[in-house]
């Protein structure tokens, strides 16, 4: 296996020349069209930010824009200065003329369910779960962990607790017992706010059951808090005297209607959030408030270049930093229309996405490659079906963007006049780090472009320097910014090991990335993923994009495994697209296809045929279990893998071969 410090650079095997300029009337109009602005910024890092920082409402005024100890890796923001979350939210959009803008219209799975909150109706209910929640005894810094399906009260609850100061620890809705009991210790949650359950794919899931098994485990737990979502006619529910309510029964319980937001110092933590674990053990991301808010709210308005008049959709969970930060935070924060959706993409049909475009006149639509693969997959009735002549701007996170899937975004959902910003970042990072600014940045598929204004990232060899344009290297951020997590939770020492030690006063990010001659930044993959095939160092990414440029090829991870001749040989595991079906052959063709693309350097050894690849929760593709299969090892950390059959069968597959 390659590990980090087995390289110094990574080769580049993949061009990709396309490029598409920002259509004229989107520059014309766009919210930020100064190209002039990421050389201010960098010439000035901290007064950029403080810039930024003027955005939210301060209670406080800050005496320093940053204190920064590289040594003992701690940052501070904004220091001094006092805010609140949920006022910047809620409350001071309450002044102006958007107290009865849509703030949320959430989408239930069942179509025939539907709500829209103005901004006016969303102070009321974050008031009263805020004054419910401290009634339940919760006070200023106490944790609460957050276990809900995708329905308004969980956007409220955020917000709630952010009202009364209550760090929030959200766990995804689809995870297990075990998982949910395991972060709920790690942060020693006081209190569980749950639901019955919640709609998925036209299924109950059950979230109380598993709720319920996890709080047998965690003594930090005093009360459980329950949403009837479903209600007792879909599904009935156990509760436990003495810990469990009912949410409505605590909300008629509480006699204040109203909370005054909590004056919160701009370093207090605002909430912990474990990383998807697709490399390794989850990590407790602590975020805390000044900083994190001016970071999603400028990113948020920039990127996505937001109007009044936007219907903003944003596909993640909550249960993600994505849906923290661009379903919840940022978006609110700028006073925006965040549609929400509960459920599955395929229910009642394939097109649900593409309907709830055409419902709701979505004009930014911000999804996942996963996603988009998959929509591929489909193919192109379902969108067709729609009209979604409303969008204007499409976003991706998450992985990176085969070029292939990119092109089909632009063309099929876009219609190929709606910029995309494909936005690279990650938990950690708390807000998007590199993205263009669709008003400034030619795209180019498979690209991420350009660092967000302020940020200082670079590509660096194992010795930590700059490495020429087209070399591949480790991505990473040579100056704090706002947004970044400021440890792990109860583990300093592991965040300065993981991000800061490799590099010192710098942010090692754990990806490989290039930049190109125009400063374009390319993903490659992760760095622990990279291949080593006669003694070249080649990007997971690349190869991965080869396979899905070929028309029969869905999706495909590629790992390297040992081999006497070359180091490492290429193995790829590979799903094909509806339609096609595996044979020896048709393996043939795509080793072949893959050589012709970018060199027999980096023709796969070995194809293996899967209808899934193993996943994280959140949907990425997880290599290291692809790797323990290969060499026949203990399979690692699986509490982050979506569904554990998928491996199975690949394990199956491959231990017949060898
Ligand atoms: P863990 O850190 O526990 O292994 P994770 O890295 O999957 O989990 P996240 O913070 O959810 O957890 O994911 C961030 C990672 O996702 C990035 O480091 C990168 O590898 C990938 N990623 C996100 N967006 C993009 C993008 N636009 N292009 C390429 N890669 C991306
Ligand atoms: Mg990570």
């Amino acid at each position: 296996m390659t590990t980090p410090d087995s390289f110094t650079t990574i080769d580049v095997v993949m061009t990709e020349t396309r490029r598409f300029e920002p259509p004229p009337g989107f520059t014309a109009a766009a919210n930020v069209r100064d190209p002039n602005i990421y050389e201010r910024a960098a010439s000035d890092v901290q007064a950029f930010w403080e810039g930024a920082a003027e955005r939210l409402s301060w209670f406080r005024h800050w005496d320093q824009v940053l204190d920064w100890d590289p040594v003992g890796v701690h940052a501070r923001w904004f220091v001094g200065g006092k805010l609140n979350a949920s006022y910047n939210c809620v409350d001071r959009h309450l002044s102006t003329w958007r107290k009865n803008k849509a703030a949320i219209i959430w989408e239930g799975e069942p179509t025939d369910e539907s709500r829209v909150l103005t901004y006016a109706d969303l102070y009321r209910e974050v008031n009263q779960v805020a004054a419910m929640l401290r009634s339940q005894g919760l006070q200023k810094g106490d944790r609460v962990a957050i276990y809900m399906p995708m329905v308004p009260e969980l956007a409220i609850a955020l917000l709630a607790c952010a009202r009364i100061g209550a760090p929030h620890s959200v766990v995804f809705a689809g995870f297990s017992a075990e998982s949910l009991r395991d972060r709920i210790i790690d942060c020693g949650a006081k209190m569980l706010l749950t639901a019955d359950g919640g709609w998925r794919a036209g299924k109950i899931i059950d979230l109380k059951s598993i709720a319920n098994a996890a709080v047998a485990q965690t003594p930090s737990i005093e009360r459980v808090v329950t949403l009837q979502r479903l209600g007792p006619d879909n599904h009935k529910v156990e509760m436990t005297e003495g810990r469990d309510v009912w949410w409505h029964d605590a909300l008629a319980a509480t006699t204040a209607k109203t909370v005054d937001p909590e004056v919160m110092d701009s370093e207090d933590p605002l909430y912990i959030l474990y990383t998807s674990g697709t490399t390794g053990k989850p990590k407790g991301q602590v975020h805390t408030t000044g900083g994190y808010l001016t970071g999603v709210s400028l990113t948020h308005d920039w990127i996505f270049d937001l109007k009044d008049g936007d219907v903003y959709w944003c596909t993640a969970d909550i249960g993600w930093v994505t849906g923290h930060s661009y379903i919840v935070y940022g978006p609110l924060a700028n006073g925006a229309t965040v549609v929400m959706y509960e459920g599955g993409p395929a229910f009642p049909d394939k097109d649900r996405f593409w309907a709830i475009v055409e419902k709701y006149k979505v004009s930014i639509l911000y999804t996942a490659p996963t996603s988009i693969r998959t929509f591929m997959k489909w193919g192109t009735e379902y969108p067709n079906a729609h009209d979604m002549s409303s969008l204007r701007l499409l976003g991706t996170v998450g992985e990176p963007i085969n070029p292939e899937a990119w092109i089909w975004y632009n063309e099929v959902i876009g219609k190929g006049n709606s910029p995309i910003v494909d936005t690279w970042w990650q938990t950690e990072t708390g807000n998007i780090m590199i993205s263009p600014l669709p008003g400034l940045v030619a795209t180019k598929p498979g690209s991420a472009t350009k660092p967000f204004p302020g940020i200082m990232a670079d590509v660096v060899d194992g010795a930590g320097n700059s490495v020429p344009a087209n070399t591949g290297g480790y991505l990473v951020i040579k100056h704090p910014w706002p947004a970044m997590s400021r440890t792990i939770w109860g583990d300093h020492q592991r965040y300065v090991n993981t991000y800061w030690a490799k590099f010192p006063g710098t942010y090692l990010t754990g990806d490989g990335a290039r930049r190109d001659e125009d400063g374009y930044f390319w993903l490659l993959g992760r760095v622990d993923d990279v291949l080593n095939v006669s003694g070249h160092r080649i990007g997971t990414m690349e190869v991965e994009s080869a396979l899905v440029s070929n028309p029969s090829v869905a999706e495909a991870a590629v790992i390297g495994v040992p081999d006497e001749v070359t180091g490492q040989a290429i193995v790829a595991f590979v799903t094909l697209r509806g339609g096609e079906t595996p044979s020896e052959q048709k393996a043939q063709e795509l080793r072949e296809h893959v050589a012709k693309a970018i060199g027999g350097l980096a023709r796969p050894k070995k194809i293996y045929f899967t209808a899934e690849l193993p996943k994280t929760r959140s949907a990425k593709i997880m290599r290291r279990l692809l790797r323990d299969v290969a060499e026949g090892r203990v399979i690692g950390d699986t509490t982050t893998l979506a569904d554990p059959t998928v491996l199975d069968s690949i394990k199956q597959q491959y231990d017949d071969d060898n």
